[in-house]
């Protein structure tokens, strides 16, 4: 394999407004933002990665700004005129910095793409060539939709049914204290055979075990999250009382994470989002923990402009990703996206991944221009 590089990173701030806000027990932002790293190489290759992070320190506690700080100040000088034979040597360059996963996986997928693009292989293949034979790419992902919290149950039924006639063979509703047994009951009433499941961003606490048994006989496909936001152990207390299969997200953080869940029997599922674990030298690893324990393992979003989803798209596309993911249609979330062409939901629930090398798909420079003036306009929190 061809090693690249690294020649010059730029950094793109980005608003972008949404067609529909996803609202969930952490609240709702007003709009999407993203960090967008721009990294060129000697050899002549432009390659992209998303941070994905809100603007406020809610799903994690990076925030846009602390993605700048760190990335401006920290991580792009560490990588700046270093030669890597695999973008695996990222996290050891970015070693000194603790923390800041999200601003870590921008750069590390920007190199990713680049090294794809010089290997002359999709971000798919060249995932898989860091794999064991046997886990080639399937050119497609499997998906699902993710809908926020509304104000009625109604409107709630209405919403799912608008997505089941678009085509996403999975729905995934937040849920919150009040807004929960009620919600799913009368879900199932309407739709006794969706694969249905819920997101409780780490709303409820171990006291509301009996409260959480009361999901067991609607048949979900998983509970996400029920407890904290860091926490294992309490998990691995919950997870045998309930016949619903948790699923753990924001409580994993790491390959040594997934393993310890996975040991302690916290969760059945594991929701992998690679901004919150780094990159994806660390996805990388815990997806073959995931196919050694037999976990089923799927891919999360975070909104992610195109830039993002693609690259997220490409490892939900590996075999060993084996259930729906949360990378929904370009249209479900942006009228405008930064990249071309969109992506679209295909039957059977699934989005196919784009045939070029890296990414893939072409970041639009005057979308860029778009969303840098969009953020400068609509910014919230600057002085
Ligand atoms: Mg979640």
């Amino acid at each position: 394999m061809k090693s690249i590089t690294i020649q010059d990173v730029t950094l793109h701030l980005v608003g972008l407004p949404l067609v529909e806000k996803l609202k969930t027990s952490y609240g709702a932002e007003p709009f999407k933002s993203a960090l967008i790293v721009e990294l060129t190489t000697t050899d002549g290759h432009t390659g992209w990665g998303e941070c994905p992070t809100k603007m406020r320190p809610s799903y994690a506690y990076e925030t846009i700004a602390t993605a700048q700080h760190v990335l401006t100040e920290f991580l792009i000088p560490a990588v700046l005129g270093k030669t890597v034979q695999s973008p695996t040597e990222l996290p050891k360059l970015m070693g000194a910095s603790r923390g800041h996963p999200m601003a870590k996986h921008a750069l590390e997928s920007a190199v990713w793409d680049v090294w794809a693009q010089a290997n002359g292989l999709t971000l798919a293949e060249a995932f898989a060539a860091h794999l064991p034979a046997g886990h080639a790419p399937k050119g497609h992902a499997l998906v699902g939709v993710s809908i926020g919290i509304q104000d009625t149950i109604p409107a709630t039924l209405d919403i799912i049914t608008k997505r089941l006639e678009q085509g996403y063979g999975r729905i995934k509703l937040k849920i919150a204290p009040g807004w929960d047994i009620e919600l799913a009951r009368e879900v199932r009433k309407v739709y006794p055979d969706i694969t249905l499941m819920l997101d409780a961003n780490s709303a409820y606490r171990l006291s509301d075990a009996d409260h959480l048994k009361q999901f067991d006989d609607l048949g979900l496909l998983m509970i996400e999250q029920p407890l904290g936001f860091y926490d294992i152990y309490e998990h691995s207390k919950l997870q045998p009382m309930l016949q619903t299969p948790v699923c753990l997200d924001e409580s994993i953080h790491s390959a040594g994470d997934a393993q310890m869940a996975i040991e302690l029997g916290a969760c059945k599922i594991i929701n992998l989002k690679p901004a919150r674990v780094a990159g994806y030298t660390e996805s990388l690893d815990i997806y073959k923990i995931c196919v050694a324990h037999d976990v089923p393992l799927w891919v999360g979003g975070l909104l992610e402009t195109g830039v993002g989803r693609a690259a997220n798209l490409a490892f939900a596309s590996l075999p060993g990703v084996t259930l729906p993911c949360d990378i929904s249609a370009t249209d479900r979330y942006y009228q405008r996206d930064l990249t071309e062409p969109p992506f679209v939901l295909s039957a059977g629930s699934v989005i196919h991944t784009p045939a070029g090398h890296g990414l893939g798909v072409s970041v639009e420079r005057d979308r860029l221009a778009e969303g840098a003036a969009f953020w400068r306009a609509n910014y919230p929190y600057q002085v």
